[in-house]
């Protein structure tokens, strides 16, 4: 340990004197009074202007645990890096969780504010204490002295960063750090690292088990000197101590500093969260088919937004994160022990700890499954918001007789035991039923269409006739002329849709109406 600093040094280092004392946070945010085995847990996003899945995936592990365990859940904005425009940001974040089902209990709870770039005076009371008792000092380095530093390291094949005999500061004089002010420079403040890497630290991770890692001696930046705003691994510390943060469900590149964490947590002598370190999703990459992490670059699917836009059904997307949560969802779905994944247990030692694998077939199933399982109202009302939202001009006016639309889509929706599953995603769901308006319709021109047989069945044709009459004036067509009723029942199919594969006839026929069925004979003959 090293010398602590004066109280006014302190306040002429930091810039300001700190406003709390460290009982006084204890105070302002208390233990939570939760009944044992409440989870209370946090997403904690940087506002980048980009939601990647992996983002919603842990965002799904936060909520879901806080929530079976009847917990709290707090969405928390770390945006330390005022570079960034943040209220945008900071949009996306909101409005993407909002459409995934997934809500913040950020108002119901005193824990705030919840944005980082408001909790400086928190920040700053925390690091005070540790200024005070030597665990922190003023680091003067300038950028120049760092890289030769570093480039010095380098050469001589040693770990780079600022530790040990490098660390220039670390026991810096109180004259010293006076003479640096004087001359008008603001330091960065460091931890005083007292880990050796020789010696192990252990903890239990629930993703990866019991786990050792060697203890860290960097003397790690707290508090940044451009804006005296705290480092990723400070805020996390402060924060997730004060807000009482129970588990801390992060993506596996903090497994790397889990030791500094660990450090900080045991100095302070708070108790350290639990620890979920997920794996990143993978995908099957399509040219090489081999599994590789998702990359922004290249994959469209790696930003939430992909799926808004497609009109991707969030339940379905929510569906099949949670399948890939856990492993056995699927089963108890099928076996109808539970009806969504908001029913089903999560837990935490089972989430995968790596090759987490994202396949757009397998959503494409979710997806498909999930449309069915919709009553046709729900399905109508996600068609139209989403086609209100991102729909182009045709989608719009696809929309615009939503009685049309509604019968248009209860096509093979009467049978619970049969209902269609061709719907994947509300873009394609318009798509698929197209033919239905006539600015639309397509019609086959390569079809050999047998004109007689159309012809005969515009001429006794009945736009009244129940099921049974229509195919039994099919049949006679057949008869008639020398060919099968499937054949009849073909060619009307084709002048109708177009397409040779659509769902029951009788049905599209009747929604279609006795005009556009005579329309479209005409149009073939
Ligand atoms: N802001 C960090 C990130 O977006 C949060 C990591 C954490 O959850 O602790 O990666």
């Amino acid at each position: 340990m090293r010398n602590g600093l004066s109280k006014d040094l302190i306040a002429r280092v930091l810039g300001g004197a700190p406003k709390y004392t460290l009982d006084e946070l204890e105070s302002k945010f208390p233990p939570r009074q939760l009944p044992e085995g409440t989870l209370v847990t946090r997403f904690a996003p940087s506002p980048t202007g980009y939601m990647h899945l992996g983002n919603l995936y842990s965002a799904l592990i936060d909520y879901k645990l806080a929530n079976q365990s009847n917990g709290v859940f707090l969405l928390r904005i770390e945006d330390t890096d005022t570079k960034r425009e943040i209220k945008e940001a900071v949009d996306i974040v909101i409005n993407s969780l909002a459409k995934f089902g997934i809500k913040n209990d950020n108002d119901l709870s005193d824990y705030g504010p919840y944005y980082q770039s408001q909790r400086k005076d928190i920040y700053h009371s925390v690091v005070a204490y540790l200024l005070e008792r030597g665990l922190a000092y003023p680091c003067f380095l300038s950028q120049e002295e760092m890289d030769s530093i570093r480039e010095k390291q380098s050469a001589a094949g040693m770990a780079t960063g600022i530790y040990g005999e490098f660390a220039r500061d670390r026991d810096i004089s109180e004259e010293d750090i006076i003479k640096h002010l004087d001359n008008g420079e603001t330091p960065t403040i460091r931890l005083y690292s007292m880990g050796n890497p020789e010696n192990r630290i252990y903890f239990k991770d629930f993703v990866r088990g019991s786990i050792s890692v060697p203890e860290n001696n960097e003397d790690i930046v707290l508090i940044k000197s451009t804006d005296r705003l705290p480092t990723y691994h400070f805020a996390h510390l402060v924060d997730d101590h004060f807000m009482r943060i129970t588990h801390v469900v992060r993506g596996e590149e903090y497994f790397g500093t889990v030791a500094l964490h660990i450090q900080m947590f045991r100095m302070m002598g708070w108790q350290l969260p639990n620890y979920i370190h997920t794996a990143t999703l993978d995908k099957i990459d399509e040219e090489t088919g081999k599994q590789r992490k998702m990359s922004k670059r290249k994959d469209p699917e790696n930003n939430v937004a992909f799926f808004l836009e497609q009109g991707w059904p969030t339940g379905a997307v929510i569906e099949y994160l949670g399948n890939i949560l856990a492993p056995g969802y699927e089963e108890a779905k099928l076996k109808g022990q539970v009806k969504s994944f908001w029913d089903y247990e999560l837990r935490p030692k089972k989430i995968p700890a790596s090759g987490s694998l994202f396949d757009m077939k397998k959503l494409e199933w979710w997806s498909k499954e999930y449309i069915a399982t919709l009553p046709v109202d729900v399905l109508v009302k996600n068609v139209v918001d989403w086609a209100n939202e991102y729909g182009d001009d045709n989608n719009k006016k696809q929309i615009s007789d939503v009685d049309y639309l509604t019968s248009v889509l209860s096509i093979e929706r009467d049978n619970p035991k049969r209902i269609r599953k061709d719907f994947i995603t509300w873009q394609q769901t318009l798509a698929e039923v197209a033919y239905f308006w006539d600015f639309l319709f397509v019609p086959n021109k390569e079809y050999e269409y047998n004109k007689d047989v159309l012809k005969e069945f515009a001429d006794t044709f009945n736009g009244a006739d129940d099921k049974d009459t229509w195919w039994n004036k099919i049949v006679e067509i057949a008869n008639k002329f020398g060919v099968k009723p499937g054949d009849v029942a073909m060619n009307l199919r084709v002048a109708m849709t177009g397409r040779t594969n659509t769902p029951d006839l009788y049905s599209l026929m009747h929604v279609l109406g006795g005009k556009r069925v005579l329309d479209r004979i005409n149009m073939v003959l």
